[in-house]
């Protein structure tokens, strides 16, 4: 077993520099462990981006903690959403949902977290593609032609999860029959404070919330395997992200035609005129059984997106992500500065966390099906098998 170094700790390698990648390093750091790195597969200066993101209070504490400051990520203090259903495009009655949290977006997220990050630690245009026990310890192989040897190797790897392929093979995406349509706009069209949910009929939801400078709508709607290759130019689980680029005609004016069809003025018309827009399957996952896997004398542990990547709907993949970190870096504390065995650290986190990442992804079908977005729980397998790409 790594005995816990005088010098600070084991070593430790994290993979995915999203969210959940640089929460979890720069806790790591922040609290005493000298030999951590994190190792991304895009290169330096890539744009990344992404949309809006509603972060409970645990996480928002978590990040507290971190000293993330909330000003720099929370752009509006809301703690609503309204959930109103649309008849004839005509928006009907607004219920107020008390969201126990605030809401934020990817990209500042993203921004507050890895400024942080001592750049030392952070190693860009790296991606991994192996892991083997070499010498009693973790091996990982990276694309670019290099390897490193680590005691504890933390994947946050995301939904296409090299290290999930690698330590729990059995457990593949498979398509859940709706895609989630995005879009940015530099201007916020009703001038909402609030998160915005229209549910014009089974089938259709449409979201749209402020961010800076304008507002970020996700529009779900079904689609077949076949209708989302189509509009993609790939199937569902080798595009799990339509970047702008993949948005062509096809899409767009599915997406224009349903607004159309379905959403009211002025809601339809800011859909009508995104420029850039992106997508995502919605994917389902078997819940995963375990969290943590020995390698030679060290491990592997999978969290975030890449240990359980749920329907956005439950709004839980960045919470997960923030909260198992958070645990992961306070188990590990008790083999840096009280000789716990690393082992037992590890599987006492893995008690604590799984049952609640098998509950959000079992929560992902239980509320599609309530929407009537993609295959219901309830379907038969002959249905799913046909939808599984
Ligand atoms: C529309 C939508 C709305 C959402 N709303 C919410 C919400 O309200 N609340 C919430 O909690 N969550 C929400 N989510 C989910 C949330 O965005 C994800 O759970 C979160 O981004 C996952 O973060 P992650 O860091 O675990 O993984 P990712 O963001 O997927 O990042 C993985 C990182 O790993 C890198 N990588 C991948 N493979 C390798 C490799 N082999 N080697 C090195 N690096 C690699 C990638 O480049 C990437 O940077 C939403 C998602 C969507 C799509």
């Amino acid at each position: 077993m790594p005995r816990r170094r005088s010098n600070g700790g084991p070593r430790i390698a994290v993979i995915g520099g999203s969210l959940t990648g640089p929460a979890v390093a720069l806790m790591f750091a922040q609290a005493g462990f000298s030999h951590v790195n994190l190792y991304e597969a895009t290169p330096a200066g890539t744009t990344l981006g992404g949309g809006l993101i509603s972060l409970e209070h645990s996480s928002l504490g978590i990040l507290d903690q971190a000293g993330v400051d909330q000003d720099e990520y929370v752009h509006v203090p809301s703690e609503t959403i309204w959930q109103t259903p649309v008849k004839d495009r005509v928006l009907g009655d607004p219920v107020r949902r008390v969201y126990p949290g605030r809401f934020t977006t990817w990209t500042q997220l993203h921004d507050a977290l890895t400024r942080r990050v001592p750049n030392d630690l952070v190693t860009t245009g790296a991606r991994l593609t192996g892991l083997t026990a070499h010498r009693g310890h973790p091996l990982l192989e990276f694309a670019e032609g290099f390897t490193v040897s680590a005691d504890v190797v933390v994947f946050a790897d995301g939904r296409a999860s090299t290290g999930r392929r690698l330590l729990d093979p059995n457990r593949r995406l498979r398509y859940a029959g709706y895609v989630g349509h995005r879009g940015s706009l530099g201007f916020n069209p009703t001038a909402m404070v609030d998160f915005w949910r229209l549910e014009p009929c089974p089938g259709v939801q449409f979201n749209i919330a402020p961010i800076p400078g304008g507002a970020d709508w996700t529009f779900y709607l079904n689609a077949g395997p076949g209708e989302y290759t189509r509009m993609f130019g790939a199937a569902p689980r080798q595009r799990l992200f339509a970047q702008p680029r993949h948005v062509g005609g096809t899409a767009r004016a599915h997406v224009d035609g349903n607004a159309v069809w379905h959403l009211p003025e002025p809601f339809a018309s800011a859909v009508h005129c995104t420029a850039s827009r992106t997508a995502f399957p919605v994917m389902d996952i078997e819940p995963p059984t375990q969290m943590v896997w020995p390698v030679g004398d060290g491990f592997a542990v999978l969290l975030g997106d890449a240990l359980a990547p749920v329907r956005a709907h439950t709004a839980r993949g960045a919470n997960n992500g923030f909260e198992q970190g958070d645990g992961l870096v306070t188990a590990l504390c008790q083999h840096l500065r009280h000789d716990a065995d690393l082992g037992n650290a590890l599987s006492g986190w893995q008690r604590r966390y799984l049952p609640a990442a098998v509950a959000a992804v079992r929560l992902g079908p239980v509320i599609g099906g309530r929407l009537g977005l993609g295959v219901s729980p309830d379907a038969d397998s002959a249905n799913l098998v046909e939808l599984t790409v």
